[in-house]
């Protein structure tokens, strides 16, 4: 039998999201922001001799002669990208090709795509082999899947970065572990990937760096680990094998990552990252309330100052984006202004607020269920900016969407923005690292620049001069900070706008919401997903 054609299609998010950052990728003339590492990987996996070819609905078109050329298809992804994936199925079907589904939802939400032909879910090394054997076996339906949390990450292969286009993206993925081994109750990532940390080797991870460096990359790559610092044993044997690869070549690649706020407790882990060239982490803070930290399970959020913490992390030349999440149970009605403040105290330009949204297969869904709590969740409303609190609230509904809609208006209001991302370009302690010059690379980073003024001068009069005179400041105090601080100027493009659009949304929410308290009506709740149990 000949080997199959496979066409890889990443569904398309859906672009007016916090995190689609349009405004900004356009402005630096990128797509979209990440490739899917995934999927790469999961084509990594794939017998060598069989053909594949990668379509990113949110880079590319997907045309109908890429789908004729295939044999079968393979799609999926997570939660926001449910829509565009169940389009995929039908529109594929419809021309005759069998379609393979996979990745986080699908895995969390089998029964959704119960019509695909085949449901391979959890993690793809750990039963990809299975697929593959029924597929050369003349299989045409079926459903495949991976023992929990059992897959050897060292067994994984280097991911193909061959099938992407890096002038789509502003930068790559690379994942070093997977699981964390906290317990917050609205996190779906324990229950896809589990409490204990599994995490590559040194030179599984270098291999990977080394094959982007071959490829000639150079600039910004993330590490997508979900919690980077879960295993801090095994991140501390890595970290000086990194660096001292970063400073053979001249320090190639600059990081990012998410990590939870126990960072700023580890004075020696800071420091390796620092060396590393970590520049930017995300951090889920969630709530300024104790109670609600407590409540929610995030206790490695308690007990400390949280502005405190995050300045620990800017000493370390690194800059903090988080989440905050508003809706808890615990929460008060001066859940906004402690929000605020607390966003103000961290100076925290970049802050991911979003309802509480009970996803699919999570501690919190399971107890909201128990409770009768549940409402379906509306997965074509991009993300938790807007599909969230889909349950029933113990706070009026009208309430907590207010305090949202007052937390966002007074965080993305140019001014206040603008005035943290100058405080974050005070306090940044960038490293002096001895940079090997790449004139691709700066001629890159030029042309962003330009670009970046550009398009403020041009189209955006409002910011014009907190545009000038955060940059200013920043040159004229840190200067090592400006690469840093030009990042977050060049994201407001996109979350300016997009707070904007959500107050509006919010607004609409706000007024339709009904005067009857919903927990009141129990008889008027619509009927339980049958995987929620
Ligand atoms: S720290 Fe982050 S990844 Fe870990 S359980 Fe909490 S929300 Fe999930």
């Amino acid at each position: 039998m000949p080997a199959p054609k496979v066409l890889m299609v990443f569904p398309r998010f859906n672009p007016n999201s916090f995190w689609s950052m349009q405004a900004a990728c356009d402005a630096w003339g990128a797509k979209c922001p990440a490739p899917p590492l995934g999927m790469i990987t999961l084509a990594a996996l794939l017998p060598r001799e069989w053909n594949i070819k990668l379509v990113n609905r949110n880079a590319e078109d997907l045309k109908p002669e890429d789908i004729d050329w295939a044999d079968m298809v393979m799609t999926g992804g997570m939660l926001p990208q449910q829509k565009d994936t169940l389009l995929l199925i039908e529109r594929c079907q419809a021309r005759g090709k069998p379609v393979v589904i996979g990745g986080p939802d699908p895995t969390s939400s089998p029964d959704v795509y119960g019509h695909a032909d085949f449901l391979v879910l959890g993690e793809a090394e750990g039963i990809i082999q299975e697929f593959v054997d029924a597929w050369d076996a003349g299989e045409r339906r079926g459903r495949y899947e991976a023992e929990k949390f059992q897959v050897d990450v060292t067994k994984s292969p280097i991911p193909r970065f061959d099938l992407l286009n890096f002038k789509h993206y502003l930068h790559v993925g690379v994942q070093f572990s997977r699981g964390c081994p906290f317990n917050c109750e609205f996190c779906d990532i324990i229950e896809l990937y589990g409490r204990v940390p599994r995490s590559k080797t040194n030179a599984q991870m270098l291999a990977e760096l080394q094959t982007l460096y071959d490829m000639g990359y150079r600039g910004h790559v993330d590490f997508v680990d979900d919690n980077l610092i879960g295993n801090k044993k095994a991140l501390k044997i890595f970290l000086p094998a990194l660096r001292a690869w970063q400073a053979e070549r001249g320090y190639p690649f600059q990081f990012s990552t998410e990590a939870s706020m126990n960072l700023a407790d580890d004075a020696k882990l800071l420091d390796m990252m620092k060396a590393a060239n970590f520049f930017a982490i995300f951090v889920g803070i969630e709530s300024p309330d104790t109670d609600t930290l407590i409540a929610t399970q995030k206790k490695q959020n308690t007990r400390r100052s949280l502005a405190e913490s995050v300045h620990k992390i800017y000493a370390a030349g690194m800059f903090v984006f988080a989440g905050f999440i508003v809706g808890f149970d615990t929460e008060k009605d001066s859940v906004a202004a402690g929000m605020i403040d607390c966003i103000e105290a961290t100076s925290i330009p970049v802050c991911m607020i979003g309802l509480l949204t009970a996803l699919p297969n999570t501690q919190l869904t399971r107890r909201l269920h128990a409770e009768k709590r549940l409402l379906p969740l509306l997965s074509d409303h991009g993300d938790q900016c807007l599909a969230g609190l889909n349950f029933v609230t113990l706070r009026a509904r009208r309430d907590i969407l207010t305090d949202y809609r007052t937390v966002l208006l007074a965080v993305y209001e140019p001014s206040a923005y603008f005035l943290r991302v100058r405080a974050v370009g005070r306090a940044l302690r960038r490293p002096k690292l001895p940079l090997k010059f790449n004139a691709k690379m700066a001629l890159r980073d030029v042309n962003r620049l330009l670009r970046l003024m550009w398009h403020v001068t041009a189209r955006c009069p409002a910011l014009r001069r907190h545009f000038w005179e955060t940059l200013a400041s920043t040159a004229r105090h840190n200067p090592r900070a400006l690469k840093s601080i030009i990042s977050l100027m060049v994201v407001y493009l996109h979350l300016g706008a997009f707070s904007k659009q959500l107050v509006s949304d919010l607004d609409k929410q706000i007024a339709a919401v009904p005067d009857w308290q919903p927990h009141l009506m129990p008889a008027r709740l619509p009927p339980l997903h049958r995987s929620y149990s």
